[in-house]
């Protein structure tokens, strides 16, 4: 049996024509349609300036550069997250601190980083963990108060809002992941938004090497000198790819109202069951549900979540973790020496949450096969 995996891209005939036609066309890389992306892009989001890189991670690293985040610099991330939100803190020499998250939502907790900013912070990153946008106007008056700069993790939250305005406009520097379990895929890629021009041309610059100028701009303008004026790496995103992400983009809207639907009748199913509780949301933010997520409750059913996992999976229902708090991976261990017990509301949602399938193509009859594996499970779990 084919297992129902917990996230999955779509992509119809006319996303395969338009990767055909780039492949047709005389630019592969670094062409029309990065500008063509960019722009769009922007106007969806409302934001005046967009930069494609070639992933999420590298997303997150060019707003690290943005900041000029560099030794001594301490930023803060939530202990909940993909490890990518703080590996680039590192990239760049400088030390992520965790904060803790809250209990019902899984999101980054204010007062906890109210607690842990000091003279050397100089950024708070918020992720909007499983597709609900963090509490902006906690953090912002955070960032403001401590004039230090705000980035969005909003890999699993593009689609989403919070007090009515689009994800992308929240913070300085908003990342997402074009990655194919993300709410739309280029295969790889990512994206940043931001309000400033001085960092979105630091971005530009710091995805092409460092470099002043692209090969088009250069060969405009009859050219063939460039200077590299600072360190930077190739992070550039190119036009197949940026190809399906524009066919993708015109999806986005609908897959969102899609996976919307799906969340609304796994909650009309898992409705008074003790022992599998969805997270806590609220009205304020509009849910883009890259992720749903239930903690699984051991005390209701005799066996923990890693013995649930494993079952649910021998039965094709492909359900996951997200996440280990990063601090308790082993390189984190030895290179930071963060004792257990740092984040404990993490922690202890660490051991209980679980991803169950959420995607765009998913079917009413495919809730129905999970929710009622759930209930075989509970049931096995009784007699194991
Ligand atoms: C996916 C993801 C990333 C990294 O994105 P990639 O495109 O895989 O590099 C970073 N942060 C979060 C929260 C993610 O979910």
């Amino acid at each position: 049996m084919s297992q129902l995996p917990y996230g999955k891209h779509l992509i119809d005939e006319a996303d395969i024509q338009a990767v055909v036609d780039v492949l047709r066309s005389d630019w592969l890389t670094t062409g029309p349609k990065v500008g063509e992306l960019e722009t769009a892009f922007g106007e969806y989001l409302g934001a005046p300036h967009v930069v494609a890189v070639n992933s999420g991670t590298a997303a997150l690293h060019c707003a690290m550069h943005a900041l000029g985040i560099g030794p001594g610099d301490e930023v803060i991330v939530p202990a909940l997250t993909f490890a990518a939100t703080a590996n680039v803190v590192l990239h760049q020499r400088g030390t992520p601190v965790f904060s803790d998250v809250l209990a019902g939502t899984l999101l980054i907790d204010p007062e906890d980083v109210a607690r842990k900013i000091t003279a050397k912070t100089r950024a708070i990153v918020a992720v909007d963990y499983a597709g609900a946008a963090c509490d902006y106007h906690a953090l912002r008056e955070l960032a403001t108060q401590h004039r230090i700069c705000l980035v969005a993790d909003a890999c699993h939250s593009l689609g989403g809002r919070f007090d009515g305005e689009r994800v992308g406009t929240l913070a300085d520097l908003t990342c997402f992941s074009m990655h194919p379990v993300k709410p739309i895929t280029s295969g790889e890629g990512g994206l940043v938004a931001t309000a400033n021009p001085f960092f979105a041309q630091r971005m530009r610059s710091f995805r092409n090497h460092g470099i002043d100028l692209d090969f088009r701009q250069r060969q405009s303008g009859g050219s063939w000198k460039y200077s590299m004026t600072e360190l930077g790496f190739n992070y550039r995103l190119n036009d197949i790819q940026c190809a399906l992400a524009l066919s993708q983009l015109k999806k986005l809207d609908s897959w969102i109202e899609r996976r919307q639907q799906l969340a609304k009748s796994y909650d009309e199913r898992l409705v008074d069951q003790r022992f599998a509780t969805p997270l806590t949301r609220r009205s304020i933010s509009e849910h883009a549900f890259h992720l749903y997520v239930i903690r699984w409750q051991y005390q209701q059913c005799g066996v923990g979540r890693d013995a649930a996992l494993s079952w649910l999976r021998s039965q094709g229902i492909g359900v996951n973790v997200h996440y280990l708090p990063v601090y308790l991976h082993p390189f984190y261990q030895k290179r930071l020496k963060l004792a257990a017990g740092l984040c404990p509301i993490a922690e202890q949602a660490y051991g209980e949450i679980l991803s169950l399938p959420i995607f765009p193509a998913m079917t009413e009859q495919n809730v129905d096969d999970v929710v009622g594996k759930l209930h075989e499970c509970q049931r096995w779990a009784k007699h194991a």
